[in-house]
C-alpha cells in the first residue's frame, strides 16, 4: 500500500506520508452560501470525496474539515468591490442569515446526491470571529500588519516565501499594478479587518480591537483549520483558482502565525469548462449569469449520480469540458451497471456461502493501484467494468468486488435496485396503449405515432408483434 499524490506546492508526485501515523488530517475550502453551487464548483467537492474515501481504503482516520463561508466576504480577491452575502440578500428579499441558512441547506443536499461523505466537522465563519480576531492579534503582535483608512492589512514583504505555492513573480505583479493598490503598501498585501463604513451600518460587522467592521476572507479557513486541526495539518485541498491568492494567503498568515510550516500537502481539483454559445470554451461561473446547478439537472431527468460518474471519467488535475451528450452517456453507463449489479447481487443473494464471499483479490488490485496513481479515477472506472463484465469469476464475488470499489468510486452500488414503476404509471401506460390500438384500428396513423412519442418521452418503447403490443423501459 501506498498513496501517491500530486502536490501542488512541490509541483510533484509523491508517496502520501502522515505526521501521525493511521492518522489524515484534511481540509477543504467550503462553500460561500451566497447562491446554489453550480456544477463546475461540485466538481472539485468530488474530487475532495475521493480523495478522503482513497485515505479510508488505505485505512487512515481522517479528520476532515470543511468551512462555510456566510460572511460577506467581497467579490474579488483583491478585498475590492461589494459584499456577496449583502448582493445576495437584497436580490432575494431575505436577511444574510436567512440566505446563508437556505443555500448552506441546499449545499449539504447537492453532496448528499452526489454521495459525498460529509465532513467530520462543519465550520461557519460567522461563528468563530473570535478565532479570526485572535490570529490577527497574534499577526500584529509579530509585526506582519499595518492599518490603512479601510482595514487592517498583512505585510506580504515580511515573508521571503510569500507566494511560494502559486511561485508568484510578486516583482513582475508589483510592477505591473501599482496604480489599483490603494493604500496597501504591496501589490499582494490582503486585508485581515475591514472596517465598516462610518456613516453606514452594514448587515453583518462585529466589534474588534480594531474598530467595528469584519473579517477578510482568508483569515477564516487558516484560523478554523488550525483551531480543529492543529498547528500541523496533512491535506489542504480547493480549487485551482485558489492556489494563487487565497491559498497563498492562507499560508502566510498561518506559518507567520505558528512560526513554522503549517501544511504539507496542497491538492487543487481542475476547472469543468462548458462550451460557451459562440463557440469558445469558458470555466463555469456564477458570475457570467448563466449557470447549470444541480436541481436544474434533476429537472431535466438526470439521476445525480450519473453526473458524479461523468466527473470520475476525467482525472481531477486536468480540465473537464461539461456537455449533456457526456452526460447523457454517463447516464446511459449507470444503467447498464445497475443492471448487471441487480443480477449479480440476485446471485449473491443466493448463494449460500454468502457469509464468507470476498472480493475477487486480481481486480481488486488493479483498482487500487489506479487509486493510489494520484486518484486516477479513468482508470479505476475500467478496472471496475473489467470485473463487471467478467464472465469467469464467481458471481457472487463479483458482486462483492463493485460493493469493494464502490467505497471509493460512491456510485451508491450497495442501493442499486431494479428499477421499479409507480402503479399510477403503469396503468397510464396501458390506456396509451389500448387508445393507440384504436387508432391504429380506425387508420389513424398520425394519432398512434403521437401516442409512441409521448411513451417514448416517458421512456417506454413500444414493440408490435402479431400477438399484440407489448412494451419495455428504454
Ligand atoms: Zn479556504
Amino acid at each position: 500500500m501506498s498513496l501517491k499524490l500530486y502536490n501542488t506546492m512541490t509541483r510533484g508526485v509523491d508517496e502520501f506520508t502522515p505526521i501521525t501515523p493511521g492518522k489524515a488530517s484534511l481540509y477543504t475550502c467550503g462553500p460561500t452560501v451566497y447562491n446554489y453551487a453550480h456544477i463546475g464548483n461540485l466538481r472539485t467537492y468530488v474530487f475532495e470525496d475521493i480523495l478522503k474515501r482513497a485515505l479510508l481504503m488505505e485505512g487512515y482516520e481522517v479528520n476532515h474539515v470543511m468551512n462555510v463561508t456566510d460572511v460577506g466576504h467581497l467579490v474579488s480577491d483583491a478585498d475590492e468591490g461589494e459584499d456577496k452575502m449583502a448582493l445576495g440578500a437584497a436580490r432575494e428579499g431575505k436577511t444574510v442569515w436567512e440566505l446563508a441558512e437556505f443555500y448552506l441547506q441546499a449545499f449539504q443536499r447537492d453532496i448528499g446526491r452526489l454521495n459525498i461523505l460529509e465532513p467530520s466537522v462543519w465550520c461557519k465563519a460567522t461563528d468563530e470571529i473570535d478565532t479570526q480576531i485572535d490570529q490577527v492579534k497574534i499577526l500584529e503582535e509579530k509585526g506582519y500588519t499595518y492599518r490603512t483608512s479601510d482595514g487592517i492589512y498583512f505585510d506580504t514583504s515580511k515573508l521571503d516565501d510569500y507566494g511560494k505555492l502559486a511561485r508568484l513573480d510578486i516583482e513582475g505583479l508589483q510592477a505591473g499594478k501599482r496604480v489599483e493598490m490603494g493604500d496597501k503598501k504591496n501589490y499582494t498585501d490582503f486585508a485581515l479587518w475591514k472596517f465598516s463604513p462610518k456613516d453606514q451600518q452594514r448587515l453583518m460587522e462585529w466589534p474588534s480591537p480594531w474598530g467595528v467592521g469584519f473579517p477578510g476572507w482568508h483569515i477564516e479557513c487558516s484560523a478554523m483549520a488550525i483551531k480543529y486541526l492543529g498547528p500541523r495539518l496533512d491535506i489542504h485541498c480547493g480549487g485551482v483558482d485558489h492556489v494563487n491568492v487565497h491559498h497563498s494567503n492562507e499560508i502566510a498568515q498561518a506559518e507567520c502565525a505558528l512560526g513554522h510550516k503549517w501544511c504539507n500537502w496542497w491538492m487543487h481539483g481542475e476547472f469543468l469548462t462548458m462550451a460557451k454559445t459562440n463557440g469558445s470554451g469558458g470555466r463555469m461561473s456564477k458570475s457570467s449569469g448563466e449557470f447549470l446547478t444541480m436541481d436544474r439537472l434533476i429537472e431535466k431527468g438526470y439521476n445525480p449520480i450519473a453526473y458524479r460518474y461523468f466527473l470520475l471519467g476525467a482525472h481531477y488535475r486536468q480540465q473537464l469540458a461539461f456537455s449533456f451528450e457526456g452526460l447523457d452517456a454517463a447516464a446511459s453507463a449507470i444503467k447498464n451497471l445497475q443492471r448487471i449489479v441487480v443480477e449479480r447481487k440476485s446471485d449473491f443473494d443466493n448463494s449460500a456461502d454468502r457469509e464468507t464471499v470476498k472480493p475477487i483479490e486480481s481486480h481488486m488490485a488493479q483498482f487500487q493501484a489506479a487509486v493510489e496513481d494520484d486518484l486516477n479515477m479513468p482508470r479505476a472506472l475500467a478496472a471496475m467494468w473489467a470485473v463487471a463484465k467478467d464472465t469467469d469469476s464467481d458471481r457472487a464475488e463479483i458482486y462483492k468486488t463493485l460493493l469493494a470499489m464502490d467505497d471509493v468510486l460512491g456510485l451508491g452500488i450497495a442501493a442499486m435496485q431494479a428499477e421499479t414503476i409507480a402503479d399510477e404509471t403503469l396503468s397510464q401506460i396501458d390506456t396509451l396503449i389500448e387508445e393507440r390500438n384504436t387508432a391504429r384500428a380506425n387508420k389513424d396513423y398520425a394519432r398512434g405515432d403521437e401516442i409512441r412519442d409521448q411513451l417514448t418521452t416517458m421512456g417506454i418503447e413500444i414493440l408490435d408483434s402479431p400477438e399484440g403490443t407489448t412494451w419495455r423501459k428504454i
